[in-house]
């Protein structure tokens, strides 16, 4: 059974590893952790009122893997981004890692984002605004980036009640 304490917490050295490429071959068996991934993005909604995507190494598992649960399930295998053009937008984003802080990152307002879906087969989204910004962010978990590393200064923290 999913919990929320499965969520590995601000401080966890794994959140900071660089996690693997998924091979097809392991398609088949991380159905259960997508399953485990998709369930606590919607407990994280249920208790905090917001959380869209849980990248696999917020549960320990160093692979480059994210899962979306906005209205279905959809999980993106080995996704990566390129930016459209060089402009940039300040963004108080949030972690499921850290749900009482926010922290205001730069974010590329345009991106075109390619990842493997099921089947194995190339996608690309392009992507504006808040879903870029998601996507950034889910990538930068799968580098061991926290957004806390993104902070713009250090005046870009805030904490929520
Ligand atoms: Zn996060």
């Amino acid at each position: 059974m999913a919990q929320l304490s499965d969520i590995l917490l601000l401080g966890d050295a794994r959140l900071y590893e660089r996690c693997s490429p998924v091979e097809v071959n392991e398609v088949l068996e991380l159905e259960p952790v997508i399953e485990q991934m998709a369930t606590l993005v919607l407990l994280f909604r249920e208790k905090y009122g917001k959380g869209r995507a849980i990248a696999a190494s917020q549960i320990g598992v160093m692979k480059r893997l994210v899962v979306l649960n906005i209205d279905r399930v959809v999980p993106l295998f080995n996704p990566s981004f390129e930016p459209n053009s060089s402009e940039m937008f300040e963004i108080w984003d949030d972690c499921m890692s850290f749900p009482q802080l926010l922290v205001k990152v730069k974010r590329f307002r345009s991106i075109t984002f390619t990842f493997r879906d099921r089947d194995w087969k190339e996608c690309r989204w392009l992507l504006e605004d808040d879903m870029a910004e998601l996507m950034q962010h889910e990538c930068d978990h799968l580098d061991g980036i926290l957004s806390t590393q993104r902070a713009i200064n250090s005046l870009s923290f805030k904490m929520l009640r």
